[in-house]
């Protein structure tokens, strides 16, 4: 068994400038790979260019190109991103003839919707179908309170990682999305609700969180991320703030920095279980990365504050990690750190090992966390008639159609 791991020590700043270099390092060999999992470009079969996921800069570029005047970039992206139109004709600030001028060289694409199912308790699974035929779920999932929710997106198509948990980290990575696809899971998702214009000020939004939670690690995928998020930030667009996204990692510590001094945006780890064996196991990612050197990267994190606190996602696995014991050694684990626990009942798909923790020991391991100054919420599983849980995306869809349509 490997030792239990301490809290109590903070690193010297020398041991930390170790730290930062190794990141640094690492971070180019992660980029790197990511590279090797790019997504299409955005140009269509007919030539023309797909403006959505282009930063401003890259826009004014292209416009200038076709000898445009670089004041066209804020109009446009009012119409894209605050208005929402896809179609060139209803920008109304725009003279005809440009318009057909921007109609023949560019589009403004959505992903396709190839399956949207609505379950029992309002939560929407769309199964979006990119250009190159490639698919990804993005779920929302409304407040029962009130009229807002949060959109689950995700950021790759399968996933290198295999939580022993997590149904669609039986999938193979295919490739990243890019920050097109990131950001158009989120318009179409808006466009399902139409909640265009974008909501501004004090206005509620329906669709007024995001969570970086759906298939993938994001920060595998961090450039086109941020780039995605970059875009559903802009105030004179989407104008989503960075308090309203979350990104949830398994604890890729090399970016969560850069993501935390870049991005601003909240963070969520999935921890998970507290000794290294047990999370080598169920998070092998922590092989690489362990609990210790996880807890620091969040320990560093600049957003977490009391205001905003970081996020611990732990699946309460029966007789595997769900102990009172293990509670107590969350607790000590993340002492001192501005964060909230989620205790998420584990959902089973066909084939896992795992069960689920029962109500009472979800609820005494709640009380320990909660007890020790820690929000500890057990997490109601939405979704799950439509296999729109956490966990259950994308393969639970692939093998519902497969029965549909034997070969
Ligand atoms: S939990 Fe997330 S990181 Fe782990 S296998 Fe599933 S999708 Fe990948």
């Amino acid at each position: 068994m490997s030792p239990v791991v301490s809290s109590s020590s903070s690193p010297s700043s020398s041991s930390t400038d170790a730290i930062m270099a190794l990141n640094a390092e690492e971070r180019t060999r992660i980029l790197a790979k990511a590279a090797l999992f790019s997504p299409p470009t955005g140009v269509m079969a007919d030539g023309r260019r797909d403006l959505v996921g282009l930063s401003r800069e890259e826009l004014t570029d292209l416009l200038v190109e076709i000898g445009e005047k670089p004041f066209r970039t804020k109009q446009l992206w009012h119409w894209i991103y605050h208005q929402g139109v896809t179609d060139f004709e209803r920008m109304s600030s725009i003279a005809r003839p440009l318009q057909q001028k921007l109609a023949e060289r560019f589009v403004i694409s959505r992903p396709e919707a190839a399956t949207v199912q609505t379950s029992s308790d309002e939560t929407r699974k769309f199964l979006f179908r990119f250009r190159d035929g490639q698919e990804a779920e993005t779920v929302y999932i409304p407040d029962r309170r009130e009229d807002r929710g949060a959109v689950c997106i995700s950021s790759q198509v399968g996933c290198t990682l295999s939580c022993t948990f997590c149904h669609t980290g039986t999938q193979k990575l295919v490739r990243n999305l890019g920050a097109a696809e990131i950001v158009g899971q989120f318009m179409a998702a808006r466009d399902s609700y139409a909640e265009w214009p974008s909501p501004k000020g004090e206005i509620p939004r329906l669709l007024s969180t995001i969570v970086l939670m759906g298939m993938g690690e994001p920060l595998y995928n961090y450039e086109n991320i941020a780039k995605a998020m970059k875009i559903i930030m802009d105030g004179e667009g989407i104008g989503l703030s960075r308090r309203r996204i979350t990104l949830s990692t398994s604890g890729v510590v090399p970016l969560m920095d850069r993501c935390g001094d870049e991005l601003g945006i909240n963070l969520a780890v999935s921890l998970h279980a507290v000794r290294n064996d047990l999370r080598d196991e169920i998070v092998p990612l922590n092989r690489k990365y362990p609990i210790e050197e996880v807890l620091a990267a969040c320990r560093r994190y600049p957003a977490a504050s009391n205001a905003r606190r970081i996020t611990f996602e732990y699946i309460m696995l029966r007789g595997v990690n769900d102990s009172e014991a293990d509670a107590r050694e969350l607790v000590r684990l993340i002492a001192g750190i501005p964060a909230k626990v989620n205790l998420i009942p584990f959902n089973p798909w066909p084939g896992s090992a795992y069960r689920p923790s029962t109500r009472e020991q979800q609820a005494r391991f709640a009380d320990i966390v909660m007890n020790a100054g820690f929000a500890s919420p057990i997490r109601a599983p939405r979704g799950r008639d439509i296999l729109a849980a956490c966990g259950q995306l994308k393969t639970a869809s692939e093998r519902a159609r497969a029965s549909e349509n034997p070969a």
